[in-house]
């Protein structure tokens, strides 16, 4: 997906200055993984519903986007807004720490793997049906930020969007709880809150029995809309330095890591030595193969000839791999496509191991 949502872009910007890009194979407003007329490949990639797209997905809503959509005064919001509202009036999985996943979608979610970017009983409250819109993009979380079904440089992408989650959400852990203790429900809330938030914002169970929702909510009690709205105003003020206090050691962990994958996702370095790495072959026609390596959801297609010579990378230096095919087979390899072929996973600096699982899931948020 494109664009990221301006509060994470703003901060993002204090940290990593060159402009972060989404994945432009990722192409949203017509789903690449909805499209495609070989009705061969279709069958065995697996591609997902056009009515729900990848949005199988109900999202944990940090309580500081809560009150970003609870603001947002845009026509065009209105409907993302509703459906925040909805949830919220419906108190099933509302905190202090904000909006949750109900117990009835993560059992569903969690029984049925493979209806991921199928069912529509688990789309998204916030999918907007007509275009296949994202109702509340503009504050949308770091799941839904940091998810793409195609990457550019492949692996090495989608490491970096993986390590780029791992630090937003840290970073809205650590919001969260500051907002919390800003806006001090009391110490009976704070008892009741603090000792669920360790990985996770939500408490284990979504229905809370109502002495438990008041106690949740202490002072705020009745007045959860606002509370959000406090919570969206308090951190639109911070600065980066304040927000990295908040965060703490572990953010700065994840800041530093995060600094180093963009950093891989911007170089492209050919090691020195290759093997053939563990990839499927998808479908094979006459003229070419697609193979799909670092996840299934990914594939690419080349011409027989170039899949006959993967077998050449058997941990020999690259450079005599490389003139060894073009002697042999008569075709000059470029640096850029064996490139892409590392970054796809289908060649490997180290030898896969016999036994190396091969990626086979098709998708989960
Ligand atoms: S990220 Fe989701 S909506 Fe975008 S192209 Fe991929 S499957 Fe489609
Ligand atoms: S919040 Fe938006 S991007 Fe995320 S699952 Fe819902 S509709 Fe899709």
């Amino acid at each position: 997906m494109g664009a990221l949502p301006p509060l994470y872009a703003k901060w993002l910007s204090e940290i990593i200055p060159d402009e972060i890009k989404g994945e432009k194979h990722a192409t949203c407003d017509n789903c690449a993984m909805c499209s495609g007329s070989n009705a061969e490949a279709k069958k065995t990639i697996g591609f997902y519903n056009p009515l729900t797209k990848c949005c199988t997905y109900l999202p944990e809503l940090p309580n500081f986007l809560v009150g970003r959509i609870l603001l947002d005064s845009d026509p065009a919001a209105a409907f993302g807004k509703q459906g925040v509202e909805a949830r919220i009036e419906a108190k099933e999985a509302i905190t202090p720490f904000g909006v949750g996943k109900t117990d009835k979608f993560t059992k569903q979610y969690k029984d049925n793997p493979k209806e991921f970017g199928q069912n529509l009983e688990l789309r998204c409250p916030h999918y907007i049906e007509e275009g296949g819109l994202c109702g509340i993009w503009r504050n949308r979380n770091s799941v839904c930020m940091t998810w793409f079904c195609k990457n550019e440089r492949g692996q090495v992408s989608r490491e970096f969007w993986k390590v780029m989650h791992e630090f937003l959400n840290v970073l809205e852990i650590a919001l969260t709880h500051w907002c919390v203790l800003q806006l001090d429900p009391g110490t009976d809330s704070l008892a009741y809150l603090f000792p669920l938030s360790y990985d996770s914002f939500f408490p284990p169970k979504s229905t809370l029995e109502p002495e438990v929702y008041q106690q949740a909510w202490g002072k705020w009690l009745g007045r959860e809309k606002e509370f959000y709205i406090e919570c969206a105003q308090l951190v639109e003020k911070l600065s980066w330095q304040q927000i990295a206090e908040a965060g703490g050691v572990k953010l700065e962990a994840y800041r530093r890591l995060l600094e180093a994958a963009n950093q891989k996702r911007n170089t492209k370095t050919l090691p020195p030595a290759l093997y053939k790495g563990r990839f499927n072959v998808v479908l094979q026609v006459e003229t070419s193969v697609m193979v799909s390596g670092y996840s299934p959801l990914d594939p690419i297609n080349m011409p027989v000839a170039l899949h006959d010579t993967l077998d050449y990378f058997d941990g020999k230096a690259v450079e005599k791999t490389l003139e060894q095919i073009r002697q042999e087979k008569n075709l000059k390899l470029s640096e850029g496509l064996v490139q892409k072929l590392v970054d796809f996973g289908i060649l490997a600096e180290k030898k896969p191991e016999k036994d190396t699982p091969y990626n086979s899931s098709f998708g989960e948020l």
